[in-house]
């Protein structure tokens, strides 16, 4: 990959180059009284990104599926009763790490592209009375969204933990986790966040620490029990030094610039533009003929875009994209994965690089013998920008 080519993967993505420079400072040890400082307030931002003033953060070494470890493993205990709601790839991957765990679960998989209806989850929740109510707020794997707010007061009106993955779409889409009642929600550094792969990051409400604290059993993952990791992040939120595991201090200061730029450009300004990028994405794929997994707009994400390939063309035209200098991604869910590409257009994404993602596609789709009219997308975007 050339340093000038456009990622446009649904994550890692293009990462703004002040958030790189802040990387690159000096190390300091995860005890200096300025690190300490830095990782406090990085802390306080974390709540207010995810609307959790609540709520107790935490920063962690890891990727996103860590975070998915450490809501199932510090929630469940063996035999606790799980109902998930399964929109692809990723909620399915939770439904295993519950199972890891002991959990019993109830999955309510979703058609492929579409999202579960709000009847069934509320009946199934008043018969299986579960401790946990979790969901995948966009399915990476499909780019279907889910309506977190409707799921999560159902999940409290049968006094369900809610648990969101919300790796596609903190930082993005609209995810307000005190106000819709969420317990746990967590997202990974180098999705909507904007920061190099490598951080977990995870709120939990006064609720689930609550429950966690009246545990019987011990967390069976070490790294990812919160008995571990509380008195940590409860010292650098009060300023003070506390170690447990090294901190992964320059991704912290990565995260900190991240968050400092998101919270400068503001919560709703910021889901407005991913909005408006995400519109002017979708029209230009519909203007050329190419129809998306998510089967509404309505249950589509707007961090990101999964299209079909139209009809004559395979996964080989991923590869024109990018001699054209745009990466996107292959298809992940098991039952289409060969008759569909994912692009994300999450963090800084900015109008042209919307303009130059449907012009490569519509460059390599012509290449690859696609008869469409060329421009069509380009064109449609820009009206809908
Ligand atoms: C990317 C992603 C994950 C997994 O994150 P990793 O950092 O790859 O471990 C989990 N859930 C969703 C919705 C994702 O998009």
């Amino acid at each position: 990959m050339s340093e000038r080519d456009l990622l446009m993967i649904p994550g890692p993505i293009n990462f703004d180059p002040g958030v790189l420079r802040a990387m690159s400072a000096p190390t300091a040890g995860h005890t200096a009284p300025e690190f300490v400082a830095l990782f406090g307030e990085t802390l306080d931002w974390m709540k207010q990104v995810f609307l959790a003033p609540s709520g107790t953060p935490f920063v962690i070494a890891g990727s996103g599926t860590l975070a998915m470890d450490i809501a199932a493993s510090n929630l469940v205990q063996a035999s606790d009763r799980v109902v998930q709601i399964s929109t692809g790839y990723f909620g399915d991957r939770m439904v295993n790490i519950f199972e890891r765990y002991g959990a019993k679960v109830t999955t309510l998989r979703a058609d492929v592209g579409d999202v579960v209806a709000l009847d069934l989850v509320d009946a199934e929740l008043a018969r299986v009375k579960p401790k946990v109510l979790a969901m995948t707020h966009v399915d990476t794997s499909t780019g279907v969204c889910v309506d977190v707010h409707a799921f999560a007061e159902l999940g409290r009106k049968h006094n369900a933990l809610v648990v969101v993955d919300g790796v596609c779409s903190v930082g993005g889409m609209e995810l307000q986790q005190e106000a819709w009642g969420v317990d746990v929600a967590f997202t990974a550094s180098q999705k909507a966040i904007g920061v190099p792969p490598g951080l977990a990051l995870l709120v939990a409400s006064p609720r689930a620490l609550e429950s966690f604290k009246k545990r019987e059993s011990p967390v069976a993952s070490y790294y990812s029990d919160w008995a571990n990791w509380l008195p940590i992040m409860e010292a650098y939120l009060a300023r003070k030094v506390a170690y447990f595991g090294t901190p992964a201090v320059n991704l912290v200061y990565a995260l900190h610039e991240s968050l400092r730029q998101i919270l400068a450009e503001g919560m709703d300004k910021r889901v407005a533009r991913h909005k408006k990028m995400s519109d002017a994405f979708k029209a230009g794929v519909n203007a050329i003929g190419l129809k998306q997994v998510a089967v509404r707009p309505d249950v589509a994400a707007t961090t990101m875009t999964a299209p079909y390939f139209p009809d004559g063309i395979d996964a080989k035209v991923i590869g024109k994209i990018r001699e054209r200098g745009v990466v996107v991604a292959g298809g992940l869910h098991s039952a289409i994965r060969e008759r569909y590409f994912r692009v994300g257009h999450m963090g800084v994404i900015s109008p042209a690089d919307i303009s130059a993602t449907l012009s490569a596609i519509e460059g390599a789709l012509l290449a690859s013998g696609y008869k469409f009219d060329v421009g069509a997308g380009v064109a449609a975007s820009e009206k809908a920008m």
